[in-house]
């Protein structure tokens, strides 16, 4: 079982800040930004490549709810989901990062980003 399920199932402790029957919104450990929430859907999805559309649309309202709930719905924030390998997805169970609570830097380069400028 991966560790969002045991997260899910309770079998891991986790901060949480939203709950639905189909999904689950809680705290990042390593946060990136001030305010940096993993929302993911409690029945396990690989990745987003693998995601119906009905999840994404049901995922995409409760997603807009944690954001009021946190109180950036109207300041902004990013919302970002990591695919495969080349992504950088390092827990294979579907989540988003919501990041906000300050202005963010967009740096979601590629390591040879810089050496090619
Ligand atoms: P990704 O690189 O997109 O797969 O992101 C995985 C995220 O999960 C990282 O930001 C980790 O800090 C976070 N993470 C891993 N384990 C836990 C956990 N037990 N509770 C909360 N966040 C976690």
């Amino acid at each position: 079982m991966c560790i969002f399920c045991k997260i899910v199932n309770g079998e891991i402790p986790n901060n949480t800040v939203h709950e639905s029957e189909h999904f689950l919104a809680f705290h990042d450990l390593h946060p990136k930004a001030p305010i940096h929430i993993l929302i993911i859907p409690k029945q396990h999805v690989d990745c987003f490549q693998d995601v119906t559309a009905e999840t994404m649309g049901a995922i995409t309202e409760f997603t807009q709810e944690v954001a009021t709930k946190v109180g950036i719905d109207k300041t902004g924030y990013r919302l970002i989901t990591n695919n495969g390998s080349d992504g950088g997805q390092e827990v294979n169970h579907l989540h988003f990062h919501l990041l906000g609570g300050a202005k963010l830097v967009w740096d979601h380069t590629h390591e040879d980003a810089h050496r090619s400028l």
